[in-house]
């Protein structure tokens, strides 16, 4: 299929009207021009989690405090790799601002299959923008400085809060560091109460996630030559008798109740528990002496997240699993559970009401990925998920974005703001 480099003014629509009319498209066409252009210059920018975020956050704070924001960046290193989360407020310091958030960093590329474009380079074609990060979630970033740009700051009551921030693709890592900072951050601005995260949801309204446990089993085993079985200790036949273990556990699991799951999470109800990766083993002639497995599970805002990995640890340790052909015990340790949090906001919030009227957004069930919002709850934060991307199209190669969706969102975005921190 032949693509274009987004070329905003190729795109405007065609109209052979009235002056006054063609002014209106003139303007429009302009603030489209930006819009296309903040989303090009992200897209461009590679901020796959494993690598720095810290261009595009600079990105981000540059056309901020443009636009009068008082811009304030979070920066660490991880493992020598330079992180940044970016911060930026307009209006008075009074309470009952909005929050609008969302992440910087995209998943990988390289290695996925099915890419037909350059993931790094915004394309247009059949109403589309084609990009690595288009839905999930620049594209939503691009529209709220596009907003931003539309916005009379000097006019707002109540404060406007932008968050950007690093690694949420890999566990929520930037949203961890910026909430317990984020009222220094804000200096005199007093946090906002009422967040608008804009992953892609295809404008359906979630209140609520499941969070995601994710955690290690190792099996150290005694390696060997396979023909004298009983002189070493199977890691992997070992894993088999835990993997028994865990699926007991996972029938359970799903034959339920799951009183509070069904309203909210229907397609799952139960916490979803997956076995995602397992490895052991060098070749067929010798005695396994270590095998993993990855183990992440979905639980449900009211759960106790650890309490199924407690469960887990306490059943495998309870079957005291064996190599069949020897006595000799193998060393189990079931690691640490690493907890992205889950998310369960209060019904009927003004900013649900103000995304119901000012975007045309639609109130749905339980989000199926978790999000920053679990890490903002833990200061009080009412998060809400909304935003312009395909949820089908997140992750996906040769990602994309309607290229309608992305401008209701920038128009979403100043009608919600004007609505709750207008005059
Ligand atoms: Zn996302």
């Amino acid at each position: 299929m032949a693509a274009a480099e987004i070329d905003a003014e190729r795109l405007a629509p065609v109209t052979h009207r009235g002056h006054r009319a063609r002014m209106a498209d003139q303007r429009d066409r302009t603030a489209d021009a930006y819009l296309y252009d903040i989303t090009r210059r992200l897209i461009a920018i590679d901020t796959v989690s494993a690598g720095s975020n810290a261009a595009a956050a600079a990105l981000v704070a540059e056309e901020l405090e443009a636009l009068g924001f008082q811009v304030a960046v979070q920066e660490w290193n991880d493992a020598d790799v330079l992180k940044r989360n970016v911060v930026a407020s307009i209006g008075p310091a009074v309470p009952d601002g909005l929050l609008v958030s969302g992440h910087l960093d995209t998943v990988p590329f390289t290695d996925q299959s099915g890419w037909t474009r350059d993931p790094l380079t915004l394309e247009a074609a059949d109403d589309r923008l084609y990009g690595r990060g288009t839905s999930d979630m620049k594209g939503f970033i691009a529209a709220a400085i596009a907003a931003a740009a539309r916005l009379e700051g000097a006019r707002l009551v109540r404060p406007l809060v932008l968050a950007f921030t690093a690694d949420e693709e890999i566990g929520c890592l930037g949203a961890r560091r910026l909430v317990p900072e984020l009222p220094a951050l804000l200096g005199t601005v007093p946090v906002p109460r009422l967040a608008w995260i804009g992953e892609p949801s295809g404008f359906r309204i979630h209140r609520a996630h499941k969070g995601i446990v994710g955690f290690r089993i190792e099996v150290q085993g005694v390696g060997g030559h396979s023909s004298v079985p009983s002189l070493g200790v199977n890691a992997v036949t070992v894993m088999g008798r835990i993997i028994d273990v865990i699926a007991r556990i996972e029938e359970e699991l799903v034959a339920g109740p799951h009183p509070d799951g069904a309203a909210l999470f229907g397609e799952c109800p139960h916490p979803a528990l997956n076995l995602g990766r397992v490895r052991g083993g060098t070749a067929l002639n010798m005695i396994p002496d270590r095998c993993t497995l990855d183990v992440s599970y979905r639980p449900l805002p009211a759960d106790d997240p650890f309490a199924l990995h407690r469960t887990i640890a306490a059943r495998i340790a309870a079957a005291a699993p064996r190599d069949p052909q020897t006595a000799r015990p193998p060393r189990i340790e079931v690691g640490e559970p690493r907890l992205t949090r889950a998310l369960e906001s209060p019904p009927g919030t003004a900013l649900e009401a103000a995304l119901i009227d000012g975007c045309g957004a639609i109130p749905a069930a339980g989000a199926p990925f978790a999000t920053d919002g679990g890490e903002l709850a833990q200061v009080g934060i009412a998060s809400l998920i909304c935003g312009p991307g395909d949820l089908e199209q997140a992750h996906q190669p040769d990602e994309s974005i309607g290229r309608v969706a992305l401008e209701r969102a920038r128009d979403g975005i100043v009608a919600v703001v004007t609505r709750l921190c207008g005059a």
